[in-house]
This record gives C-alpha cells, structure tokens and sequence, in this order.
C-alpha cells in the first residue's frame, strides 16, 4: 500500500510522546498510554474541524527541535513498513516548528535526515511534502517554505502543499505562493474541497496542483469531474477523517462511486493515523465494507497510488509491480478487521 496524504503531527504514536518531548525539552500532562492516546486521538463522536484540530496542540509542542522532528519521521517510517506500506509522503510545515528557534531549514533538514534513515533501515521509499499554511500575515513564512522546498527538492523534500483552514483563509489568496513553486518547478497538491466548495478545487488546479487533498467536494461539479478526468489530476481521499471533520454528514453521502463512475482517478489516504485513529489497511477495508468494492477495484485504488506518487519512473514501475504481486494477498488473509 501507499499512503499519499498523511501528516507528521496528526500521526504520532503516544509510544512516542516521552521520548519526543524530553528532546523537544516539553512538558507531557500525562505519561500514561491510554491518556496520551485520548488527548492525540479524536473520539468516535467527534462534532467538527475545531474539535479534530484541538488534537494537534500537544503534538506539534514535542516537534520543536531538529532531534524531536528527525526521530519523529524516523519512527513513523518504522511503524509504516511494518503495516505493509512501500511507500509513503509524509506532510508537515515547517513554519510550525519554529518555537524553540530553529528556523524552517533546519526543521526541514532535521526532518529529511529522519526520513533518508528510514528509508535506509525499513525498506520503503518515502519524500516529505512541505505544507504552507493559509492564514493571515504569513506570506513571508509561506515564501520561505517555497524556498526551503527548493533546496531540499530531491534530497528528501518531494512536493509543496496549502493546508490550513480552507473555509476562512480561500485558496486564490495563495496565489503568489505557489505562482513561484511554479516557477521554480517544484511540484505542487493543495488541500481543496474539503472545507471549501468546488470553486477551491478549481481555484487549485489554477494555481497548478496535480493532485489534490481531500478533493470530495468536486463531486458536486460535473464539469470539473471531467476536467479532473481529462488532466489526470489525482484526488488524495481520507474517508475516516472526512467524517470526523464533518466534511462529508454520512458515510452513504461519501462520493468515491461518483468520481469511480465519472474515471477520477482516487486515493485511498489516512489523513492522520493518530488524530483519526485508523491505519491504511483499515481504511481500505473500510471502503469495502461501505461500497462493497471488489478486491480488483482496491487494488486499482493502490496503483492508481503508485501512477500518482512522486518518485522516479523506475520507483514507480517497482512500486506497481510489487502491489500487483502483493496487495490482494491481506485482503484475502482473514485477519479481523481494525487496525
Ligand atoms: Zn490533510
């Protein structure tokens, strides 16, 4: 499998809270397993966006040092190979890192080396997506993420990506940012259409994304679908985290038949293993289970993953290779169901 669209923050394990905090020099309000996974993790009953964001306060307060960050990735990279993933682009931004004084090049930097160590040590491949923020007052920071994205393109850092909050801060104002990860030939997915309409999604292929986070309410938009279609632009969907957030009301109004049907090309993702509490395995199954989809139609899923990550050629032809030889093969384990 592979995981397209999942976030360093939103996806660190309470195992690893104590020793991330202790090198971040951070205070935990807990030690206990079970208290530090309800304060990460959202409840089943979770009402709206503010209530799934609440759970990146503690996280992003033990990720404010290159050690921190660096071990960080390296753990996630572990616990990824070990739930079958061959390859996954891990999400964060820089710029909210930057409490303690490093500055978005040494969070980067700290960040990539984590990455380039597990690579080495899990047998995955891996890049690290850099996300600029929408808000207010932060064109600076978001140039700069550009910047950074530039000089570690390649050498760990894979894409630029918006995320943020989409229904206040629109996506045209972003403009100017990503008009210069254009011109600097970084390649460029915006989250869109998760708490905006269609028009974000279009606003986002304007500013040239080539896949988009989330994505789901292009549905409501036949022309866009074909528009979708016709460029190959991959949506990256998060159906656990979707309904979390409330960005879709019911499991049987989530729309992957209506992009399958119109030949958009989807993604299965975990949006945040630890925020969501899932895992990619058990959002597969999850999609089965509601849409009764074939093994077949999964695994055209997965290497739709593959046509879409950002690897070489040849890592992607290996990566198709290897879920065409391997991805049925848990499906039909009868292993229960869950993470
Ligand atoms: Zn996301």
């Amino acid at each position: 499998m592979i995981d397209l669209h999942l976030h360093l923050d939103g996806s660190i394990d309470p195992e690893d809270m104590p020793r991330l905090a202790e090198l971040s020099g951070a205070a935990l309000p807990s030690t206990r397993q079970e208290e530090l996974r309800s304060l990460l993790s959202v409840e089943p009953d979770c009402r709206n966006l503010g209530e799934y964001l609440e759970k990146f306060q503690l996280p992003l307060r033990v990720l404010q040092t290159g050690e921190s960050l660096e071990y960080a990735v390296y753990r996630l990279l572990e616990r990824l190979s070990g739930q079958g993933l061959c390859h996954g682009e891990i999400r964060f931004a820089p710029q909210l890192h930057l409490e303690k004084g490093m500055s978005q090049e040494q969070a980067v930097s700290a960040a990539a080396a984590g990455l380039l160590r597990g690579i080495r040590d899990f047998g995955l491949s891996a890049g690290l997506i850099l996300c600029c923020m929408r808000g207010e007052g932060n064109r600076a920071e978001n140039m700069e993420t550009v910047a950074v994205a530039e000089r570690f393109l390649g050498r760990g850092v894979c894409a630029l990506d918006l995320a943020g909050n989409e229904a206040a801060y629109p996506t045209y104002r972003f403009a100017d940012v990503f008009r210069r990860a254009g011109e600097r030939g970084i390649p460029v997915v915006i989250h869109a259409g998760e708490a905006a309409g269609a028009e974000s999604v279009r606003t986002a292929l304007e500013l040239g994304a080539v896949r988009i986070g989330h994505g789901i309410h292009a549905a409501s938009d036949a022309e866009l679908m074909e528009i979708l279609r016709d460029r190959g632009i991959f949506l990256e969907l998060c159906y656990s985290s979707n309904l979390q957030t409330r960005a879709v009301g019911l499991p049987e109004e989530y729309p992957l038949e209506r992009f399958l049907d119109r030949g958009v090309r989807a993604t299965v993702n975990t949006d945040n293993v630890t925020v969501s509490g899932t895992s990619l395995k058990r959002e597969y199954l999850l999609l089965q289970e509601r849409f009764g989809l074939s093994g077949e139609a999964l695994k055209g899923l997965a290497i739709n993953a593959a046509e879409a990550a950002f690897v070489t050629e040849g890592q992607r032809a290996a990566l198709k290779e290897r879920i065409d030889r391997e991805f049925p093969l848990w499906l039909s384990s009868g292993e229960p169901k869950g993470k």
